[in-house]
């Protein structure tokens, strides 16, 4: 990740250095934040965002879960963030987040102050060049993903990510890619910041929100692109078995984009190497978000 020079806070610019709270901040304590993940790419007509509209929608519904009050219209934070691409240089990455900055001992968030900062970085390739390349391993954790009665799975809440990052870090120490988390039934649900697809006997299939993951804006959009290609796409139940035995297994998302899975629990997808499916969504996808592809020109924000 490589840093840029300023971070709106609060419907100003400040710099890098000195975007800061107190270590009291109830959202640094207890995790009472909502944050948002966008992708800004490079296209001919000048620098576009994905799927703007519906990150901004995202976060604001995140905020009403958490019972947060916000100053702001979803069209002033959508021109606030990209005002925050405009003033910084080099920017591949977006990540607002709303949270509780008040210096609150206590779990009680009732009353305590919120603050909405946007920083903008340049993340480059969120699993690495090989992963992305060659294909990703994944490991199925020890850690369950938060089930919708234990937290609000739904939205993308600060705390919530606890989970992903003992997850990762699992799934890293062990030598793998990425970790894959079941939910409370044993289903698949999602990787610790991807939602996972696989294709089997000629069709797609994905996991349902009601399988407690984050209904991601990548997982939508190649949802309606893999049917506009003519592929059935299925929202159902997976099971471990479902993902070892499938021909092919691909995880999407903002950072990780669309990124073919060739290995689970170290048994190959397939014959091991990315397939043809996931190989035709992933070029697909990188030109859409490029703003090459007409027919999807609706899901790009020109800065
Ligand atoms: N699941 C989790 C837990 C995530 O953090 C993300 C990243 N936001 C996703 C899925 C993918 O969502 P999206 O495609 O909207 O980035």
């Amino acid at each position: 990740m490589e840093k840029t020079s300023k971070i709106w806070m609060d419907g100003e610019f400040v710099d890098w250095n000195d975007a800061k709270v107190h270590v009291l901040a109830h959202g640094l304590n207890y995790g009472t934040g909502v944050f948002e993940g966008i992708r800004v790419y490079e296209t001919s007509k000048g620098p576009a965002v994905f799927r703007l509209k519906e990150h901004v929608k995202r976060l604001v519904d995140g905020c009403k879960v958490m019972c947060f009050d916000i100053p702001y219209t979803e069209e002033q934070i959508r021109e606030a963030i990209k005002e925050t691409i405009r003033v910084n240089k080099k920017v591949d990455y977006i990540k607002p987040c709303v949270f509780l900055c008040g210096e609150a001992v206590g779990l009680n968030p009732i009353n305590v102050p919120v603050k909405f900062t946007i920083t903008s970085v340049y993340l480059g390739s969120y699993l690495g060049k090989d992963a992305a390349e060659k294909g990703a391993s994944l490991m199925t954790s020890s850690w369950f993903r938060p089930w919708n009665l234990a937290a609000p799975a739904g939205a993308k809440v600060n705390g919530i990510y606890v989970t992903s990052c003992l997850a990762k870090r699992d799934a890293v120490m062990n030598g793998f890619d990425e970790a894959v988390m079941l939910n409370a039934q044993g289903n698949v649900a999602e990787c610790s910041g991807e939602n996972i697809f696989i294709y089997k006997r000629g069709k797609l299939y994905t996991s349902t929100t009601a399988d407690s993951i984050l209904e991601g804006i990548t997982r939508n959009s190649i949802i309606e692109l893999a049917r506009d290609l003519g592929y059935d796409v299925i929202e159902s139940e997976l099971s471990r078995i479902d993902m070892y035995t499938a021909d092919e297994v691909f995880m999407t998302g903002t950072a990780a984009e669309v990124n073919i899975v060739t290995s689970i629990d170290r048994r190959l997808v397939g014959d091991g190497k990315p397939g043809k499916v996931g190989t035709e969504l992933a070029s697909k996808f990188a030109d859409i978000v490029r703003g090459k592809d007409p027919k999807y020109e609706k899901w790009l924000d020109r800065v």
